[in-house]
């Protein structure tokens, strides 16, 4: 098995290749652990980490504790955001080394029989697993460099800017608002549609913007970017007839599949006409001996949907029966403060779809923990069917809404309903009874509320 990219899809489908028996290479142009743990997933949440300890810390007095003084050390976040990325790419260096994996440095390409090329060299291959991820797109004819940022710059910033723009309010732009708005930036977030987290439901969206406009951040709605200048020192960028400079402009706005090195079209790889690569079920493109996985192929481009190709992948590759991924079960999160979370239809969705919609709906404040902690702003919105209790979507905003919605995936997965979630016995006092709450209030029973 040759795995062309070291991300969270390529790096885990070498591992389950080796763990399945077959001598195992990955190819990787540059670091290892690919750009989710180099420069984008990784360091997005380390330095998001470092505001949430900063808003913690601002909120101290609340709970007895003073603090004499709190400054932001940038540096020092940085140093926090580099520390993590080593520690991490080198687990997962270990990892490979641990499974007997090769890891050939280069970029690689397809040859006509299958096999993989580097560098000039020919590996032969019986399988080859492609996993090289995408990369940013600019927009408005700009080119990134210098003052204009694609996301994973954003992160990878040595000064905090004094001044923001964020284009694109989807997870990846409000992550980027909502940790530079609460460590100091004065942060303008623009986006087209009328909200923002376009993805999720607006109610949750909604709630979501209330608080993401308390942190130093201006949100700009239904805007049109009119204008851009760069310069060398600054960005001077018009929206609604007005026209403001800023330090930095980040373009959240799109991402499409890196594979122009990798010579598909000579090797009859089909792809789509956005560029991804046609897969099946079981991820095998349209060249026998040739998967494609992760931000290569259709569904949301997240670390662990890559992962998870990448293990669907190797096992077929393995001649073992395999399950395509489900991706209506595919959490999506962004990691601002309050979190948001969800996977599934939206309430509008489940009842455009005809569906016999009840919404089991509970402030995050209705259970003991939010209040204890100190965080309690936030709502659980459970969509479900009636007909048998089925959960066809959920959507959380609150803090630990990210590691609260996969209680709600994995009910759905073993295929319990929100009554089998109304009714496990959750420990308290946590957050995650709110989750139950939320299941009771769609079965009709709600306790607290
Ligand atoms: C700023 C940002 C934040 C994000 N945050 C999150 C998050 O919090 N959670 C989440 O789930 N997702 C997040 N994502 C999305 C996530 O990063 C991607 O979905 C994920 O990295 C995809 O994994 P992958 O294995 O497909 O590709 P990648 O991680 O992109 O890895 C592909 C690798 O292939 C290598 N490569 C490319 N071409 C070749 C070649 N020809 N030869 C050899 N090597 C090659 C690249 O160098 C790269 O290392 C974020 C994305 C961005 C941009």
């Amino acid at each position: 098995m040759v795995v062309v990219g070291s991300g969270p899809g390529g790096y885990v489908a070498a591992i389950r290749s080796a763990q399945l028996g077959m001598k195992t290479a990955v190819v990787e142009k540059d670091a290892v652990g690919g750009r989710c743990l180099n420069y984008a997933c990784i360091p997005a949440k380390a330095v998001l980490r470092a505001a949430d300890v900063l808003s913690e810390v601002q909120d101290a007095a609340s709970f007895g504790v003073t603090v004499k003084s709190i400054e932001v050390d940038f540096p020092g976040v940085t140093k926090h955001r580099d520390k993590v990325i080593k520690t991490l790419t080198g687990g997962v260096g270990g990892l490979l080394k641990k499974n007997k994996i090769d890891v050939i440095e280069g970029e690689a390409s397809l040859t006509k029989d299958g096999n993989v090329s580097v560098g000039g060299k020919e590996i032969e291959a019986k399988n080859v697993i492609l996993a090289t991820g995408s990369v940013a797109k600019p927009i408005l004819g700009l080119e990134f460099g210098d003052r204009i940022l694609d996301t994973q710059a954003a992160w990878l910033l040595s000064d905090l800017p004094k001044r923001l723009c964020v284009i694109g309010a989807g997870a990846s732009g409000t992550e980027i608002a909502s940790a530079y708005g609460r460590l100091g930036t004065e942060v303008l977030l623009l986006e087209a549609l009328p909200q923002i987290l376009p993805l999720e439901d607006e109610e949750i969206a909604k709630a979501a913007a209330k608080e993401i406009g308390k942190q130093g951040i201006k949100i700009v709605t239904g805007a049109k970017v009119e204008s851009v200048e760069a310069s060398g020192k600054e960005v001077s960028l018009t929206y609604g007839g007005e026209t403001e400079k800023f330090d930095y402009l980040a373009i959240a706005a799109g991402r499409g599949a890196d594979t122009d090195a990798l010579g598909l079209a000579d090797v009859g790889v089909e792809t789509e006409e956005n560029g991804l690569v046609k897969v099946d079920g079981a991820l095998r493109t349209s060249k026998k001996g040739v998967w494609a996985i992760g931000d290569l192929t259709v569904g949301p481009a997240l670390a662990h949907k890559a992962s998870d190709e990448g293990v669907i992948a190797a096992e077929d590759a393995a001649g073992q029966d395999t399950h395509p991924i489900d991706l209506d079960a595919v959490a999506g999160v962004t990691f601002c403060h309050p979190q948001v979370a969800s996977f599934g239809m939206t309430e509008k969705e489940a009842k455009e779809a005809g569906h016999d919609v009840v919404v089991g709906k509970v402030p995050m404040a209705s259970v003991g923990a939010p209040t204890v902690y100190g965080d309690r702003g936030g709502m659980i919105k459970i969509i479900g069917d009636k007909k048998y209790g089925e959960i066809l979507g959920a959507h959380i905003v609150g803090a630990k809404a990210a590691e609260l919605i996969t209680e709600l995936v994995v009910a759905r997965e073993l295929e319990g309903g929100y009554t089998e979630v109304a009714r496990t016995v959750h420990a308290h006092p946590t957050f995650s009874e709110a989750v139950m709450e939320a299941a009771r209030a769609a079965d009709g029973w709600l306790i607290h509320g």
